[in-house]
């Protein structure tokens, strides 16, 4: 994100559209256009990493937090999950019909659901890096996406 918020106003307003944690995301679910929880060393997976005392997966990569927080964010534009070693994706992300760019790169997902095509303004796919994933040909054959990156 270059430059172009200079003005302070402006700033504020760019960094309520961008959430880089779950934790900024519910600050302002509802405008939030772009969730990118992309680990690096100041963030190590620890926004997916399950705290949930009641679920398999404590622990480990788990999609109960994000599955909670998706539902909050109705004008969601862009989300970007590479690297997070995720093995399944939440049901509530196919409520997301403003969703335009969807980055899935290197986790460990194993099938992407039929209901990829309820995305109905969906444009980029980004998949590689998950070298066991099984994708819903025909669902991904009706969409309109310009990209579909393997
Ligand atoms: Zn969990």
């Amino acid at each position: 994100m270059g430059s172009a918020g200079i003005g302070g106003t402006l700033r504020r307003g760019v960094a309520s559209r961008v959430a880089r944690s779950i934790a900024d995301a519910l600050a302002h679910p509802k405008s939030v256009k772009q969730l990118a929880l992309l680990p690096d060393s100041n963030n190590p997976r620890l926004d997916l990493q399950c705290r949930n005392m009641l679920c398999e997966k404590i622990g480990k990569p788990c999609i109960c937090r994000l599955a909670t927080v998706l539902q909050q964010m109705t004008s969601l534009r862009s989300l970007l999950l590479t690297g997070n070693g995720l093995e399944d994706l939440p049901d509530t992300l196919w409520a997301l019909r403003e969703l335009e760019v969807l980055d899935l790169r290197d986790n460990q997902l194993t099938m992407l659901s039929p209901r990829i095509s309820e995305l109905e303004s969906l444009k980029i796919l980004k998949l590689s890096g998950n070298p066991r994933i099984v994708l819903p040909s025909e669902s991904l054959a009706s969409m309109r996406l310009v990209t579909v990156m393997m």
